[in-house]
């Protein structure tokens, strides 16, 4: 039973936000930037963001030679142009607004190894690639590195090229929510955290968001960033996609040092400091990590250290100290849903696999969505 005080001050709001991960703290911000009279919170349903953005590998990346040229496939160059574009921009605006220091942003650059004949081919469109995006880099993106094959440390029988990105950095993913949350908070916005919400009624006075705590709350607007758990509240066209991490501990004369993909983006792993991040495998069995559920599979995990013991870190002792499993969410298409999924409920979310480039980006084009429809 709720008292006249609760009642009064926790449980009406101008703009509800579902999902407390990068894509709903950054509504929050711009909303409230945009609002700063409404009265907003952000429902979290974990005691801390639980779906993916605390669970990323934290590469600031917008997409390696192979996954562009995939993209070309499918996608006109204006379109592949216009996808990195955004990534890029909403790096740079994830950067702008929680600073370099804070995340913990370093710019060692990136590598794609490039393991059979098929994928060198990729080594011919190189400059056409470069090319296509001059016009935002201002300098070549992607170079051959070959000859830093073994000065990385890695199998020369298995790693036949090696493309250097000099604009791909890495984060500390834990100091960049930990900081977004910060901000929303310093904002004015109110956080509720450790309970979910279970459903929306809506009606032309508001929307109803009934907590599973079995408090309502009530909301002139709302906006659902819940990604890949979109589903258990409304209908929408996604998949989610569960992704394995793993972290060794110090690594005594760790020669790697920057971000690093294969298989087309498929593997990705990175230096934290003297450890490997490594993550990836979720191609062993496409079908199996379409699931919301968190594990991590027996076979994904002896496939990561295979790829250790003799690929990346041949003839190096290493020990795996943590693994864990975050859950992604993908579509069709590369491009995330955002749009106003009924007269007061939108939604920005199908981030994919770049979600840290472009959540602060989807969260600026919700909340202008939100107080575009709202105000018109
Ligand atoms: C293993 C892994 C590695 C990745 N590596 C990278 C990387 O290196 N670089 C990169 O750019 N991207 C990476 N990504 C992708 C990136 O992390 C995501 O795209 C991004 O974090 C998505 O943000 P989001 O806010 O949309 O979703 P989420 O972070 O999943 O946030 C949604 C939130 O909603 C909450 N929620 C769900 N249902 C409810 C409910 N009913 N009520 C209340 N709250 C609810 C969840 O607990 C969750 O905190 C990776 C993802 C994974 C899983």
């Amino acid at each position: 039973m709720l008292s006249f005080w609760e009642k009064e001050s926790f449980v009406e709001y101008d703009f509800v936000i579902i999902g407390g991960g990068i894509v709903g703290l950054s509504t929050a911000i711009e909303l409230k930037t945009r609002e700063p009279q409404a009265n907003i919170v952000v429902v979290e349903r974990g005691v801390f963001p639980s779906g993916a953005s605390t669970k990323n590998a934290g590469f600031a990346c917008f997409g390696s030679l192979t996954e562009v040229l995939s993209d070309l496939e499918k996608l006109s160059e204006q379109e592949v142009f216009d996808l990195v574009k955004r990534r890029w921009d909403g790096l740079q605006l994830l950067r702008n607004r929680l600073g370099d220091n804070t995340i913990d942003y370093q710019n060692y650059g990136g590598y794609e190894l490039l393991q059979t004949d098929d994928q060198l081919t990729s080594l011919e469109k190189l400059d056409k690639v470069n090319a296509l995006l001059m016009p935002l880099f201002d300098s070549e993106v992607y170079r051959s590195v070959p000859e830093k094959t073994e000065a990385l440390g890695f199998s020369t029988d298995r790693v036949k090229g090696l493309v250097f990105n000099q604009f791909e950095a890495q984060i500390h993913t834990g100091k960049m929510m930990k900081a977004l949350q910060r901000c929303t908070l310093s904002m004015g916005v109110d956080l509720l955290t450790g309970t979910g919400v279970e459903g929306l009624d809506e009606d032309q006075a508001g929307v109803g968001v009934r907590l599973a705590n079995g408090i309502l709350l009530k909301a002139g607007n709302v906006a659902i960033c819940t990604n890949a758990f979109t589903t258990k509240l409304t209908h929408t066209d996604l998949k989610p996609g569960r992704g394995v991490v793993l972290v060794t501990q110090p690594i005594s004369g760790l020669k790697l040092k920057g971000t690093f993909h294969y298989d087309e983006g498929y593997y990705y792993f990175r230096n934290y400091q003297d450890r490997i991040i490594f993550g990836g495998g979720r191609n062993m069995d496409l079908e199996g990590e379409t699931t919301t559920d968190f594990g991590v599979p027996d076979k994904i995990l002896s496939k990561l250290k295979n790829d250790l013991d003799h690929l990346i870190l041949p003839g190096q002792p290493y020990e795996v100290e943590q693994v864990w499993s975050g859950i992604m969410a993908f579509g069709e298409t590369k491009q995330p849903i955002l749009k106003r999924q009924s007269e007061r409920v939108f939604m920005g979310v199908r981030l994919g696999g770049m979600g840290v480039a472009i959540g602060s980006l989807l969260g600026k084009e919700l909340a202008e969505l939100i107080t575009e429809s709202v105000n018109n």
